[in-house]
Protein backbone atom coordinates (compact mmCIF):
# COMPACT_ATOMS: atom_id res chain seq x y z
CA UNK A 1 0.00 0.00 0.00
CA UNK A 2 2.82 2.57 1.01
CA UNK A 3 4.51 1.15 -2.28
CA UNK A 4 1.59 2.22 -4.41
CA UNK A 5 1.32 5.91 -2.75
CA UNK A 6 5.11 6.21 -3.54
CA UNK A 7 4.57 4.80 -7.17
CA UNK A 8 1.11 7.55 -7.54
CA UNK A 9 3.21 10.77 -6.46
CA UNK A 10 5.64 10.99 -9.44
CA UNK A 11 2.70 10.11 -11.57
CA UNK A 12 0.99 13.28 -10.34
CA UNK A 13 4.34 15.64 -10.58
CA UNK A 14 4.63 14.01 -14.28
CA UNK A 15 1.06 15.03 -15.39
CA UNK A 16 1.60 18.65 -13.84
CA UNK A 17 4.96 19.56 -15.73
CA UNK A 18 3.21 17.82 -18.95
CA UNK A 19 0.40 20.38 -18.27
CA UNK A 20 2.35 23.27 -17.52
CA UNK A 21 4.37 22.32 -20.65
CA UNK A 22 1.20 22.50 -22.82
CA UNK A 23 0.14 25.98 -20.69
CA UNK A 24 3.49 27.45 -21.58
CA UNK A 25 2.82 26.45 -25.34
CA UNK A 26 -0.24 27.45 -25.66
CA UNK A 27 0.86 31.40 -24.13
CA UNK A 28 3.79 31.12 -26.62
CA UNK A 29 1.31 30.14 -29.10
CA UNK A 30 -0.77 33.52 -28.78
CA UNK A 31 1.71 36.38 -29.76
CA UNK A 32 3.16 34.21 -32.58
CA UNK A 33 -0.48 34.09 -33.66
CA UNK A 34 -1.51 37.69 -33.25
CA UNK A 35 2.34 38.35 -35.33
CA UNK A 36 1.19 36.05 -37.75
CA UNK A 37 -1.72 37.76 -38.36
CA UNK A 38 -0.42 41.22 -38.08
CA UNK A 39 2.18 40.09 -40.79
CA UNK A 40 -1.04 38.50 -43.09
CA UNK A 41 -3.20 41.55 -42.31
CA UNK A 42 0.27 43.63 -43.84
CA UNK A 43 0.71 41.32 -47.15
CA UNK A 44 -3.21 41.86 -47.70
CA UNK A 45 -3.06 45.76 -47.72
CA UNK A 46 -0.03 45.56 -49.66
CA UNK A 47 -1.56 42.90 -52.50
CA UNK A 48 -5.18 45.61 -51.86
CA UNK A 49 -2.86 48.82 -52.45
CA UNK A 50 -0.96 47.44 -55.27
CA UNK A 51 -3.94 46.41 -57.31
CA UNK A 52 -5.08 50.19 -56.93
CA UNK A 53 -2.22 51.15 -58.05
CA UNK A 54 -2.50 48.66 -61.41
CA UNK A 55 -6.02 50.17 -61.30
CA UNK A 56 -5.10 53.88 -61.19
CA UNK A 57 -2.46 53.01 -64.15
CA UNK A 58 -5.36 50.95 -66.02
CA UNK A 59 -7.75 54.13 -65.70
CA UNK A 60 -5.24 56.74 -66.76
CA UNK A 61 -4.18 54.34 -69.70
CA UNK A 62 -8.24 53.86 -70.61
CA UNK A 63 -8.40 57.98 -69.93
CA UNK A 64 -5.19 58.72 -72.68
CA UNK A 65 -7.07 56.47 -75.16
CA UNK A 66 -10.02 57.86 -74.72
CA UNK A 67 -7.95 61.64 -75.41
CA UNK A 68 -6.46 60.24 -78.33
CA UNK A 69 -9.80 59.21 -79.83
CA UNK A 70 -10.95 62.47 -79.36
CA UNK A 71 -10.28 64.62 -82.84
CA UNK A 72 -8.65 67.90 -82.28
CA UNK A 73 -11.29 70.40 -84.02
CA UNK A 74 -9.48 73.37 -85.69
CA UNK A 75 -11.35 76.17 -85.67
CA UNK A 76 -12.57 77.24 -89.09
CA UNK A 77 -12.11 80.63 -90.67
CA UNK A 78 -11.68 81.68 -94.01
CA UNK A 79 -9.12 84.05 -94.80
CA UNK A 80 -8.26 85.70 -98.49
CA UNK A 81 -5.82 82.84 -98.61
CA UNK A 82 -8.53 80.08 -97.96
CA UNK A 83 -10.36 81.68 -100.86
CA UNK A 84 -7.71 81.49 -102.92
CA UNK A 85 -7.29 77.41 -101.90
CA UNK A 86 -10.72 76.78 -102.74
CA UNK A 87 -11.03 78.78 -106.32
CA UNK A 88 -7.71 76.13 -106.78
CA UNK A 89 -8.62 73.02 -105.49
CA UNK A 90 -8.05 71.39 -108.72
CA UNK A 91 -4.37 72.56 -108.96
CA UNK A 92 -1.91 70.03 -106.76
CA UNK A 93 1.39 69.03 -107.73
CA UNK A 94 0.29 65.92 -104.96
CA UNK A 95 -2.06 63.52 -105.13
CA UNK A 96 -5.14 64.21 -103.29
CA UNK A 97 -8.28 63.20 -102.78
CA UNK A 98 -11.38 65.00 -101.52
CA UNK A 99 -14.53 62.57 -100.39
CA UNK A 100 -17.51 64.78 -100.23
CA UNK A 101 -20.99 63.78 -99.79
CA UNK A 102 -24.02 65.66 -100.12
CA UNK A 103 -27.58 65.40 -99.31
CA UNK A 104 -27.16 63.72 -95.95
CA UNK A 105 -27.37 63.27 -93.29
CA UNK A 106 -29.81 60.04 -93.33
CA UNK A 107 -30.34 57.78 -90.49
CA UNK A 108 -29.53 54.54 -92.61
CA UNK A 109 -26.17 55.61 -94.39
CA UNK A 110 -24.55 58.47 -92.85
CA UNK A 111 -24.08 56.39 -89.35
CA UNK A 112 -22.22 53.22 -92.10
CA UNK A 113 -20.16 55.98 -93.93
CA UNK A 114 -19.12 57.28 -90.58
CA UNK A 115 -18.18 53.84 -89.18
CA UNK A 116 -16.23 53.31 -92.42
CA UNK A 117 -14.07 56.19 -92.34
CA UNK A 118 -13.00 55.76 -88.67
CA UNK A 119 -12.03 52.58 -89.64
CA UNK A 120 -9.85 53.77 -92.31
CA UNK A 121 -8.84 56.64 -90.64
CA UNK A 122 -10.12 59.25 -93.64
CA UNK A 123 -11.62 62.73 -93.31
CA UNK A 124 -14.17 63.57 -95.71
CA UNK A 125 -16.19 66.62 -95.73
CA UNK A 126 -20.53 66.68 -95.67
CA UNK A 127 -22.50 68.49 -97.22
CA UNK A 128 -25.48 69.04 -95.10
CA UNK A 129 -28.85 70.02 -96.26
CA UNK A 130 -30.47 72.36 -93.45
CA UNK A 131 -33.79 70.35 -93.74
CA UNK A 132 -31.65 66.97 -92.98
CA UNK A 133 -29.17 68.55 -89.75
CA UNK A 134 -32.74 69.70 -87.62
CA UNK A 135 -33.63 66.21 -88.41
CA UNK A 136 -30.83 64.42 -87.57
CA UNK A 137 -28.71 66.77 -85.70
CA UNK A 138 -26.66 63.93 -83.49
CA UNK A 139 -25.14 62.71 -87.06
CA UNK A 140 -24.07 66.07 -88.08
CA UNK A 141 -22.32 66.42 -84.51
CA UNK A 142 -20.89 63.10 -85.00
CA UNK A 143 -19.73 64.03 -88.30
CA UNK A 144 -18.19 67.49 -86.59
CA UNK A 145 -16.64 65.30 -83.99
CA UNK A 146 -15.04 62.84 -85.83
CA UNK A 147 -12.94 65.67 -87.71
CA UNK A 148 -15.47 65.52 -90.87
CA UNK A 149 -15.89 68.87 -92.51
CA UNK A 150 -19.19 70.27 -91.96
CA UNK A 151 -19.98 72.01 -95.29
CA UNK A 152 -23.20 74.06 -96.22
CA UNK A 153 -25.95 72.81 -99.21
CA UNK A 154 -28.81 74.82 -98.13
CA UNK A 155 -31.81 73.85 -96.57
CA UNK A 156 -34.42 72.96 -99.28
CA UNK A 157 -32.65 71.45 -101.86
CA UNK A 158 -36.38 72.09 -104.19
CA UNK A 159 -34.41 74.03 -106.83
CA UNK A 160 -37.73 76.57 -107.51
CA UNK A 161 -37.40 77.52 -103.96
CA UNK A 162 -33.17 78.24 -103.53
CA UNK A 163 -33.21 79.27 -107.09
CA UNK A 164 -36.35 81.74 -107.01
CA UNK A 165 -33.86 84.34 -105.99
CA UNK A 166 -30.17 85.39 -105.40
CA UNK A 167 -31.61 86.33 -101.97
CA UNK A 168 -33.46 83.16 -101.40
CA UNK A 169 -29.93 81.11 -101.77
CA UNK A 170 -28.23 83.25 -99.37
CA UNK A 171 -31.38 82.65 -96.74
CA UNK A 172 -31.34 78.94 -97.37
CA UNK A 173 -27.89 79.26 -96.98
CA UNK A 174 -27.67 80.86 -93.66
CA UNK A 175 -30.57 78.36 -92.40
CA UNK A 176 -28.60 75.87 -92.58
CA UNK A 177 -26.00 77.49 -91.36
CA UNK A 178 -27.84 78.04 -88.16
CA UNK A 179 -29.41 74.23 -88.17
CA UNK A 180 -25.63 73.02 -87.68
CA UNK A 181 -25.07 75.68 -84.91
CA UNK A 182 -28.11 74.67 -83.00
CA UNK A 183 -26.81 70.80 -84.09
CA UNK A 184 -23.39 71.26 -82.68
CA UNK A 185 -24.36 73.79 -79.40
CA UNK A 186 -21.43 76.20 -81.38
CA UNK A 187 -22.85 79.77 -81.04
CA UNK A 188 -20.59 81.16 -83.63
CA UNK A 189 -19.94 77.77 -85.71
CA UNK A 190 -19.61 79.11 -89.47
CA UNK A 191 -19.12 76.98 -92.65
CA UNK A 192 -17.53 79.15 -94.67
CA UNK A 193 -18.23 76.78 -97.93
CA UNK A 194 -21.38 76.69 -100.30
CA UNK A 195 -21.96 73.71 -102.94
CA UNK A 196 -24.72 74.47 -105.26
CA UNK A 197 -27.49 72.08 -105.42
CA UNK A 198 -27.06 70.99 -108.82
CA UNK A 199 -23.65 72.23 -109.37
CA UNK A 200 -22.24 75.85 -109.29
CA UNK A 201 -23.29 76.25 -113.60
CA UNK A 202 -25.72 74.93 -116.33
CA UNK A 203 -29.04 74.90 -116.62
CA UNK A 204 -32.16 76.91 -116.81
CA UNK A 205 -31.12 78.83 -113.36
CA UNK A 206 -27.28 79.51 -114.51
CA UNK A 207 -27.76 82.89 -114.73
CA UNK A 208 -29.25 83.18 -111.43
CA UNK A 209 -26.23 81.22 -109.85
CA UNK A 210 -23.70 83.71 -111.52
CA UNK A 211 -24.96 86.67 -110.02
CA UNK A 212 -24.78 84.48 -106.20
CA UNK A 213 -21.34 83.23 -106.92
CA UNK A 214 -20.59 87.25 -106.45
CA UNK A 215 -22.83 87.53 -103.56
CA UNK A 216 -21.32 84.59 -101.86
CA UNK A 217 -18.00 86.05 -102.00
CA UNK A 218 -19.04 89.58 -100.76
CA UNK A 219 -20.30 87.50 -97.95
CA UNK A 220 -16.98 85.74 -97.59
CA UNK A 221 -18.28 82.24 -98.40
CA UNK A 222 -16.42 80.06 -100.78
CA UNK A 223 -18.18 77.44 -102.82
CA UNK A 224 -17.17 74.10 -104.56
CA UNK A 225 -18.54 71.87 -107.34
CA UNK A 226 -16.47 68.62 -107.84
CA UNK A 227 -14.35 67.27 -110.63
CA UNK A 228 -14.80 63.33 -110.41
CA UNK A 229 -18.07 61.32 -109.08
CA UNK A 230 -19.79 57.89 -108.85
CA UNK A 231 -22.65 58.95 -110.58
CA UNK A 232 -25.19 57.66 -107.70
CA UNK A 233 -27.21 60.54 -108.30
CA UNK A 234 -27.67 60.14 -111.95
CA UNK A 235 -31.23 58.89 -111.51
CA UNK A 236 -29.73 56.00 -113.95
CA UNK A 237 -29.67 53.14 -111.02
CA UNK A 238 -26.13 52.42 -112.11
CA UNK A 239 -25.03 49.52 -110.92
CA UNK A 240 -22.24 49.26 -108.43
CA UNK A 241 -19.66 48.10 -111.16
CA UNK A 242 -20.68 51.11 -112.94
CA UNK A 243 -20.18 53.26 -110.60
CA UNK A 244 -16.42 52.68 -110.39
CA UNK A 245 -15.99 52.33 -113.54
CA UNK A 246 -17.39 56.31 -113.60
CA UNK A 247 -14.94 57.10 -110.64
CA UNK A 248 -12.04 55.41 -112.66
CA UNK A 249 -12.86 57.33 -115.37
CA UNK A 250 -13.52 60.53 -113.88
CA UNK A 251 -10.25 60.65 -111.66
CA UNK A 252 -7.85 59.69 -114.38
CA UNK A 253 -5.15 61.88 -114.99
CA UNK A 254 -6.04 64.03 -112.50
CA UNK A 255 -3.91 65.12 -109.15
CA UNK A 256 -6.44 66.55 -107.15
CA UNK A 257 -9.87 65.11 -107.59
CA UNK A 258 -13.15 66.64 -105.33
CA UNK A 259 -15.50 63.63 -105.65
CA UNK A 260 -19.20 64.08 -105.60
CA UNK A 261 -21.12 61.26 -103.55
CA UNK A 262 -24.44 61.58 -101.88
CA UNK A 263 -25.28 59.94 -98.16
CA UNK A 264 -29.04 60.42 -98.99
CA UNK A 265 -31.15 56.91 -97.05
CA UNK A 266 -31.02 55.26 -100.39
CA UNK A 267 -27.48 55.52 -100.92
CA UNK A 268 -26.85 52.41 -99.76
CA UNK A 269 -24.90 51.26 -102.78
CA UNK A 270 -22.47 53.97 -102.73
CA UNK A 271 -21.15 52.83 -98.79
CA UNK A 272 -21.19 49.11 -100.09
CA UNK A 273 -18.99 50.54 -102.89
CA UNK A 274 -16.61 52.63 -100.57
CA UNK A 275 -14.38 50.26 -99.29
CA UNK A 276 -13.54 49.98 -103.06
CA UNK A 277 -13.22 53.35 -103.94
CA UNK A 278 -11.26 53.84 -101.24
CA UNK A 279 -8.45 50.89 -101.81
CA UNK A 280 -8.46 52.24 -105.33
CA UNK A 281 -7.49 55.66 -104.50
CA UNK A 282 -5.25 54.60 -102.44
CA UNK A 283 -3.05 51.97 -104.58
CA UNK A 284 -3.66 54.89 -107.25
CA UNK A 285 -1.63 57.20 -105.22
CA UNK A 286 -3.94 59.64 -103.26
CA UNK A 287 -4.11 60.95 -99.87
CA UNK A 288 -7.57 61.60 -98.71
CA UNK A 289 -7.92 64.99 -96.83
CA UNK A 290 -10.99 67.47 -96.16
CA UNK A 291 -11.84 71.09 -96.66
CA UNK A 292 -9.78 71.72 -93.09
CA UNK A 293 -6.76 71.69 -95.11
CA UNK A 294 -7.29 74.11 -97.30
CA UNK A 295 -10.20 76.57 -95.09
CA UNK A 296 -7.86 78.89 -93.15
ZN1 LIG B 1 -27.43 67.67 -103.68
Amino acid sequence: MILDLIEIKPKINKFKVFMCIIIILLLLCIPIMFIIKDHMNKKLNNEIENQNVLNENNNEIIENNIIEEKEEIPKVNLTEIGMQNVKNIYKSEEKVAYLTFDDGPSKTVTPLILDLLKEEKIKATFFVLGSRVELYPELVKREYEEGHYIANHGYSHVYQDIYSSTQAVLDEYYQTENSIREALGIEDYRCFLFRFPGGSSGGRYNNLKSQVKDILEENNIAYVDWNALTGDATGENLTKEQMFDELVNTTSGKNSVVILMHDAGDKILTYELLPQIIQYLRDEGYTFKNFYSIIQ
